[in-house]
């Protein structure tokens, strides 16, 4: 009924959809991710995205992470700054972690394609793993003609969002690895649609998230614990950014990654103190 009465909003049909799965999870006594094909994974690697721009504070970090086996692969927000100076900062980071980690860049759109053929073919000699949305999002061409001319892969984020999208990049020529989200294709359901096409192509999957709370975060879970091979991981850590929650029991991170929650539905358990400590009020 979500489907034929509403187009796009796929924030909030991701958030409905979600209720509804956890409801008839209950309602059958299984998980989630049994309502989604079964899981085939219990936990689930995250990775970590290193922010402060500062680079001694961005190893710092990375090693204390890396040391407490709390992650082992990082993600860097570029493209704020200069070409050269983001693929200095880059560089010198993914030189500390050496081969223990995965360093990995998002660029958030913001180089064209003349910048991002220079700024890939960089940080493909400096060892990174993976260039995010290099370029515009409505610039399929050029993701695609990116995607051909350097073998550090690409992931597409903001260029696609749901099954028909990757179809549309796939059979433009697009080689490389998507990023899914449960929001950005209007629920698990449909991400997982998206997940097929991509397979179908040969593109590699990873799980992303709008950085939702435990909620969105466990309905993602269930939803990626179904796909045989994440090739990239997830960085499904929304939850740990948090000084607080909703939910009784917070989510087990460890070992560079997250435990899929056990039980009926999604698993947690709403503490309804703190839903309407935190439920907006009119003021
Ligand atoms: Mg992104």
């Amino acid at each position: 009924m979500l489907n034929r009465s509403t187009r796009g909003n796929n924030l909030a049909r991701s958030a409905i959809e979600t209720a509804l799965l956890d409801l008839q999870g209950k309602r059958l006594n299984r998980p989630v991710s049994d309502l989604l094909g079964g899981a085939l994974h219990q936990h689930i690697p995250v990775l970590w995205t290193l922010a402060s721009g500062d680079t001694a504070r961005d190893i710092d970090e990375a090693l204390s992470l890396l040391a407490q086996k709390r992650h082992c692969d990082f993600k860097l927000k570029i493209g704020s700054r200069r070409v050269m100076d983001d693929v200095r900062h880059v560089a010198a980071i993914k030189e500390a972690v050496g081969e223990q980690a995965s360093v990995r860049v998002d660029v958030n759109q913001a180089w064209d394609e003349t910048t991002a053929t220079k700024g890939m073919a960089e940080l493909q000699s400096a060892g990174i793993d993976l260039v995010e949305q290099p370029t515009p999002m409505k610039d399929l061409g050029a993701l695609v003609r990116l995607s051909r001319k350097f073998h550090i892969p690409i992931l597409a984020d903001e260029s696609i969002a749901d099954a028909k999208d990757m179809f549309a990049l796939a059979a433009a020529g697009f080689a490389g690895a998507v990023a899914m989200k449960i929001a950005k294709a209007g629920g698990p359901t449909r991400a997982l649609e998206q997940a097929t096409v991509a397979q179908a192509a040969g593109i590699g999957l990873y799980g992303g998230t709008l950085l939702e709370g435990t909620i969105g975060t466990v309905a993602a879970l269930h939803a990626w614990s179904t796909l045989e091979t994440l090739h990239w991981g997830t960085e499904m850590f929304g939850p740990l950014l948090m000084k607080d929650d909703i939910v009784t029991k917070p989510l087990n991170f460890h070992n560079n990654g997250v435990d899929l929650p056990a039980g009926p539905g999604l698993g947690v358990e709403i503490d309804e103190d703190k839903l309407a400590e935190y439920r907006r009020k009119d003021q």
